[in-house]
């Protein structure tokens, strides 16, 4: 089974026997690991990269731009042969690319860009992730006061979603159908700062709020609290990572739409590319790997998984991916 794995591995990433993966160490980088989601990732990789015999190291930067940096340092002088980085401030973190590079160290920009054409991005589509969060509010509430709750200003995926959900939102908002009353950023994504902005935007409005567009699952959480303190728990909200709270919100009614990203997958295929980097094979020759323009005008190899909006109809689909169990699920499917 292992022996099969591995050499499955070993073949999608194009490794040669020569490179074996045993001796190789990975480091990875995370941001928040407190969001539920990391979870799934790091045991996805962890999992990859043993069954390819390598080993996996980690560290978390716990919202902290400036420890990220010194986390980075201190995989590198552990002498990590590869890199997987999900940057907490997409700026801030580009010295840390740089000290990777001198080292000859490949990077992982893993699920969050990181602007540096040195590094391999991979993600899902998260423009897309917008579009299929607004469209579901959208399907609910087609007309009315909308709240757009982003994501961390300092995470470019905030923006890449607002983008996706004002493609869908702009023809009813040109029509007078949809207006937009509130809109706040998340700082960290930490919910607590979501159930503020929210509360206060309530308050701006007189509560007269139709539909929330929240663009994950942790700030959705707050979001739902702000409502339930006002006796509007109900109202179209969106969010997205299929977090087992939303699944449940889902089941229940307060929450419409979560947009599920399967980590596994994700995780799974950043420790083949990690490897397959670190065993000497150039960005360009990742299997499937397409070319991204960043927002800066910068092309990086990439790969962009697609995500799969989960609402009350179709919660069967995470149960059967084993995402969740019936059990878990309270109002089963
Ligand atoms: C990820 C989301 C996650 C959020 C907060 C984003 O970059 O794409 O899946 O919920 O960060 O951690």
């Amino acid at each position: 089974m292992r022996t099969a794995l591995l050499t499955a591995v070993l073949a999608t990433v194009g490794f040669s026997s020569a490179a074996l993966a045993e001796d190789m160490t990975v480091g990875v980088s995370w941001s928040n690991f407190q969001e539920e989601r990391w979870k799934t990732d790091e045991k996805a990789i962890k999992d990859a990269l043993e069954a390819a015999g390598a080993t996996y190291v980690s560290a978390d930067a716990q919202s902290s731009s400036a420890k990220q940096l010194s986390d980075i340092e201190a995989l590198i002088a552990q002498g990590v042969n590869a890199l997987i980085v999900l940057g907490q401030d997409t700026a801030a973190v580009v010295p840390a690319v740089q000290a990777a590079a001198d080292e000859g160290i490949p990077v992982v920009a893993y699920d969050r860009l990181i602007e540096d054409p040195r590094a391999f991005y991979l993600t899902f589509d998260n423009v897309e992730v917008g579009r299929m969060q607004a469209a579901e509010v959208f399907k609910a509430a087609p007309k009315g006061n909308y709240v757009m709750i982003k994501g961390s200003p300092t995470d470019p995926n905030a923006d890449f979603l607002r983008g996706g959900q004002q493609e869908v939102l702009q023809k009813a908002i040109d029509a007078g159908e949809i207006t937009i009353v509130g809109e706040a950023y998340t700082d960290g994504w930490l919910p607590a700062n979501a159930q503020k902005n929210m509360e206060q935007i309530l308050t701006q409005n007189d509560n007269k709020v139709d539909a929330v567009v929240a663009s994950n699952d942790g700030t959705a959480g707050g979001v739902v609290a702000a409502l339930t303190a006002q006796g509007m728990q109900g109202i179209p909200v969106s969010g997205q990572d299929a977090d087992h709270a939303a699944l449940n919100r889902i089941a229940l009614g307060t929450q419409t739409v979560s947009v599920w990203k399967d980590s596994r997958e994700l995780g799974n295929n950043a420790a083949e590319i990690a490897l397959a980097l670190a065993g000497g094979k150039a960005s360009a020759e990742i299997p499937n790997a397409i070319k991204f323009t960043t927002p800066g005008g910068k092309e990086m190899d990439a790969i962009l998984l697609t995500p799969v909006p989960i609402t009350k109809d179709n919660l069967s689909v995470v149960v059967d991916a084993g995402w969740i169990t019936k059990d878990a699920l309270c109002q089963g499917v």
